[in-house]
């Protein structure tokens, strides 16, 4: 390693608290710093080269070195590199990206609400739908529904929202009023000789009985990923969305689609609606959106959720809501570039070519090895659950143990992927090639081998 990366890595541990990162840990090392990045790939201060086949955070769409993007931002700066929406003033790159924005939506969408984070996004998601409540005089209705395993976002309102115990624990969450359901997960709830349709049936079931145990008038809102994605990449089996939505019309709950992992091309359609056929009041947008070049995030909502928001904030006198750099002109401008080039180069028609690949590498993988449970995903997201015993689907180690060991070898490939519980997950960014394809899984394919051998041989323990 060179000195320069030494340095950085001390001063990393001296200075830096990373998020989600044992914090105690990083005093010893400090993180693996990434210096530069190249379309599919970054290099780490030492020079080595990896596929980043998750993207960053699920988000960099167009990979790490879109000369566009950068453009854009310069030419915004250089004219106008900051302006708010408050109090009556606007600014073209956020009339035009909110515009674009609701014209794209697969569903009637009335307006665009910008934010920074997917965090900002769902909290201000939750205080509209609050908020609406009371303009409709329905002020008990404030309890919110998401679902075990389900991932919103870390500020107090989304982390109440998301369903995974380490981001309740030790944070006094989640608040009173959110509710959790059981996960679309048909490979760890399914019950034996269950069909996928029948699964669903039970859990729509499961949350119509809460929705009645609560009472009906008591539930504003539901709020699910149309893919869970930090869950542990959960795609719901058949009917799932199709059995849930007349149950939430039926008792006049708002249906929020947290597309932060899903909108702009990860499931092989525009948004993750399309592909399930979800017709959501709210869309909650971000990551892919600027493919994570600069924050930014939006909320969409229908008639139905804006009408009686206007209302109440023209009797109060205004929604007293708004973040100071939500809907940053700079960011907006890189918004509105992420969508020119998805357009102009045809991106969707690429992914959808290219995730046929993804999805039978990542499937021959499920088939071939012993220690591959479930191989799962849906467009250019997947998902290999790792156990020990396939019969009993247990990884008969400390969970968590068989996926982190296979990240780890993975990295030292030059493939960086995702562990969560003994999930490992891909979301490569979409620009990628089917020659960058078969490396993720030319590596994998290696890395479970080299597991097997070691299991089979005893060593791995
Ligand atoms: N919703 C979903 C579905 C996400 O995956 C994430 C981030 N991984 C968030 C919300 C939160 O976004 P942020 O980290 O930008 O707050």
């Amino acid at each position: 390693m060179s000195d320069e990366a030494d340095i950085l890595e001390m001063k990393d541990a001296r200075y830096l608290m990373h998020p989600f990162t044992d914090a105690r840990a990083n005093l010893q090392g400090g993180g693996m710093v990434i210096d530069r990045g190249e379309g599919v790939f970054v290099y780490d201060s030492a020079g080595k080269k990896y596929l980043e086949a998750v993207a960053g955070l699920w988000s960099v769409g167009l990979g790490f070195s879109e000369r566009r993007l950068i453009d854009a931002a310069v030419r915004q700066m250089e004219k106008l590199p900051y302006y708010h929406t408050f109090t009556g003033k606007s600014h073209a790159p956020q009339i035009e990206l909110a515009a674009r924005l609701v014209e794209m939506a697969p569903v009637p969408m009335s307006k665009a609400f910008f934010t920074n984070s997917g965090s900002e996004a769902n909290d201000t998601a939750i205080k509209m739908i609050w908020y609406r409540s009371n303009a409709l005089g329905e002020t008990k209705r404030k309890k919110i529904i998401s679902r075990k395993r389900g991932y919103h976002g870390i500020t107090i309102a989304s982390a109440s929202l998301t369903g995974i115990p380490v981001d309740h624990q030790s944070f006094d969450l989640p608040l009173p009023g959110f509710l959790h359901v059981t996960a679309p997960h048909y490979y760890r709830e399914g019950l034996e000789g269950e069909s996928g349709d029948a699964f669903s049936t039970r859990l729509v079931n499961e949350i119509e009985a809460l929705i009645v145990a609560e009472g009906p008038e008591t539930i504003a809102a539901f709020f699910a990923e149309p893919v869970m994605g930090a869950g542990g990449v959960i795609v719901p089996p058949q009917g799932y969305w199709e059995k849930l939505q007349p149950v939430l019309k039926k008792y006049g709950i708002i249906l929020v689609a947290d597309e932060v992992i899903c909108g702009f091309g990860r499931t092989g359609r525009m948004f993750g609606s399309q592909t399930f056929d979800i017709r959501p009041d709210m869309m909650i947008l971000s990551k892919q959106l600027s493919s994570s070049y600069l924050p930014i995030s939006a909320i969409l909502m229908n008639d139905m959720v804006f009408e009686p928001i206007a209302d109440e904030s023209h009797a109060i006198g205004a929604f007293a809501h708004g973040f100071t750099n939500g809907g940053n002109p700079t960011a907006a401008a890189v918004a509105i570039e992420v969508l020119n080039i998805m357009e102009e180069r045809d991106l969707m028609t690429h992914v959808s070519d290219v995730s046929v690949h993804f999805q039978a590498r990542l499937r021959a993988l499920g088939a071939s090895s012993t220690l591959v449970g479930e191989a799962r995903g849906v467009g250019l997201i997947g998902a290999l659950e790792l156990v020990m015993d396939k019969a009993t689907r247990s990884s008969s180690l400390e969970v968590g143990q068989l996926a982190k060991y296979a990240f780890g070898l993975l990295q030292n490939k030059g493939v960086i992927a995702r562990a969560m519980g003994d999930t490992l997950a891909f979301s490569p960014p979409l620009i990628i090639t089917r020659e960058q394809v078969d490396m993720i899984f030319d590596g994998v394919a290696d890395v479970l081998a080299q597991m097997e051998q070691e299991i089979s041989s005893g060593q791995f323990y």
